[in-house]
């Protein structure tokens, strides 16, 4: 048997990282199988369409490296790979479910529904179809049909017994036939539901194992009713756990945060006595704040560390290596290492993975990663970015840092003297100023404007002087960069500012002192 997966996006407008380590686990387990992945873009949901939507996910897929064998753009065997326009397919198929009793047409009008539905929340009760339709005749059916009345038509749910399904993490699920609501399979505008479509596509599809989020879970059962009244196997499920986060919650109504409470439900407040949001455990999400993968990579995440963190979360691979490519993962990736509990998303473990990949780029490609970085802070003009992307390789942990580990070069951030004190250097405001008086004419008198030229010139002073190192190197570079941390020493920054920025800086602070 050919293995067969799919991914299965509605077009949102934007890849939600949850569904883009479902796109990953699919993908990952047609590879290692030597399957077929396929992409279906489910957009029956007309209202909510959001235009462009489609190559926003087209445009993920592709800088995910996930790509798919049949879909859409690239065509297939199964197509059409778009709900919306696969139309036509579903309805015979309702028709036959019709048929054979497993289905019925309804024409409820939304009045009685929601007057159904209102009597229910009276008791206290889930609402559930009553089957009203289910006892028109043959007869009446059809007269109110070929009249043009509105329908849809439902699922006949049987009224007792139990509905179950094996799935590859959850196991045995059953429900009690009895709980479950005659869902629309066939809505008024002819579309079918999601319910529906997803059962139908798949198996006409071929599709052999079903991998998707755990809140389609409690319907599954549902799904393979519908299997079985059509007498097909059903594909193998693997339910995939949720990604969570612990982050603030916010009331998508009211726009308030909850609160954070000590125990006996006072505010809890800050060291400046302000209340303090509550930190919860949640289900990872756009609304409430949390990254997408679009947000990620503008952030300056690297594809490749995004893909390697979300492929751990969730999923355990047997050794100790935590790093790896695409295709290392196209050949590790197996059902067993799925985990059974939710797994939370920590931007901060993403930021140490993607300091590391950072780590490991060759250089001429971080240079050119980190150009469009630099030149929001820097004119590249005016400054050596190749001897800036030496400098600052190692210590970037996200690419968005850049402008702000930079931007003191374009402009002398303003400071105080009491930066120049530093007990292990030995030196405070006093002693900067006798260092910078000591160390400006040898920088004027340095020839060529290089780092070893710099050094040479004033490391020979500092030992004439009977200074310490640390004296002059922390003021000098405190007085040309305004800055306690910069990338790079003194050398370095001289150079990169050139001499004439430099000096001006030299005695800006200077005369300040
Ligand atoms: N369109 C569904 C979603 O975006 C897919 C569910 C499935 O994979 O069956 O959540």
């Amino acid at each position: 048997m050919e293995v067969r997966t799919r991914f299965a996006p509605s077009p949102t407008g934007f890849m939600h990282l949850g569904n883009l380590r479902t796109a990953l686990y699919t993908y990952l387990f047609a590879r290692r199988n030597g399957g077929k992945f396929i992409l279906r873009i489910e957009d029956t949901d007309q209202e909510r369409e959001v235009p462009g939507a489609v190559d926003v996910i087209y445009n993920s897929l592709r800088t995910a490296g996930i790509s798919h064998d049949e879909g859409p753009d690239v065509g297939g065997p199964c197509g059409p790979y778009i709900q919306s326009q696969r139309k036509d397919i579903y309805l015979p198929y309702a028709k036959q479910l019709v048929e054979s009793g497993h289905a019925y047409y309804c024409f409820c009008t939304k009045e009685r529904l929601d007057a159904t539905r209102a009597e229910a929340e009276k008791k206290g009760e889930a609402f559930k179809y009553d089957k009203h339709c289910l006892s028109l005749s043959k007869e009446e059916v059809q007269r109110r049909l070929d009249a043009g009345e509105p329908y849809v038509i439902r699922q006949n749910i049987p009224t007792e017994g139990k509905a179950s399904f094996d799935d590859a993490i959850y196991g045995h699920v059953e429900v009690e036939c009895a709980t479950l609501d005659d869902n629309v399979l066939i809505k008024a505008d002819g579309l079918p539901t999601y319910n529906f479509a997803n059962v139908i596509d798949d198996h006409t599809m071929g599709i052999t194992h079903v991998m998707r989020g755990n809140e389609y879970l409690p319907s599954a059962p549902k799904y393979n009713l519908l299997y079985e009244a059509f007498g097909w196997t059903p594909p193998i499920y693997i339910h995939l756990t949720p990604v969570m986060v612990e982050g603030t919650y916010r009331n998508k109504k009211t726009g308030e945060y909850l609160m954070a409470t000590d125990e006996d439900g006072n505010p809890v407040l800050d060291e400046n006595g302000q209340p303090v949001k509550a930190i919860v455990k949640r289900k990872l999400s756009k609304s409430q704040g949390d990254p997408t993968y679009e947000d990620l990579l503008g952030e300056g995440y690297l594809n490749e560390a995004i893909i390697n963190y979300m492929a751990l979360l969730g999923w355990s691979p047997r050794g100790e290596n935590e790093f790896f490519t695409l295709k290392e993962l196209e050949e590790t990736f197996d059902l067993e290492g799925l985990s059974k509990s939710p797994s939370f998303f920590d931007k901060a473990k993403l930021t140490w993975f993607n300091a590391e990949y950072i780590r490991r780029l060759p250089p001429e490609q971080f240079l050119e990663d980190a150009t469009p970085w630099l030149a929001k802070a820097l004119d590249p003009a005016k400054f050596d970015f190749k001897r800036l992307a030496e400098l600052l390789q190692a210590r970037t942990e996200v690419f968005s840092q850049l402008p702000g580990m930079v931007d003191f070069l374009a402009e002398m951030p303003d400071f105080n003297s009491e930066l120049y004190t530093h007990k292990k250097m030995k030196t405070n405001p006093e002693v900067a100023k006798a260092a910078l008086e000591m160390v400006r004419p040898v920088l004027e008198g340095v020839g060529e404007w290089t780092e070893t030229a710099l050094h040479d010139a004033v490391m020979a002073a500092v030992a004439e002087s009977g200074m310490k190192n640390g004296q002059v190197l922390w003021p000098l570079r405190i007085a040309i960069s305004g800055k306690a941390n910069t990338p790079g020493g003194a050398f370095e920054i001289a150079y990169l500012l050139g001499r004439d920025e430099t000096m001006r800086r030299l005695n800006a602070s200077l005369a300040k002192l």
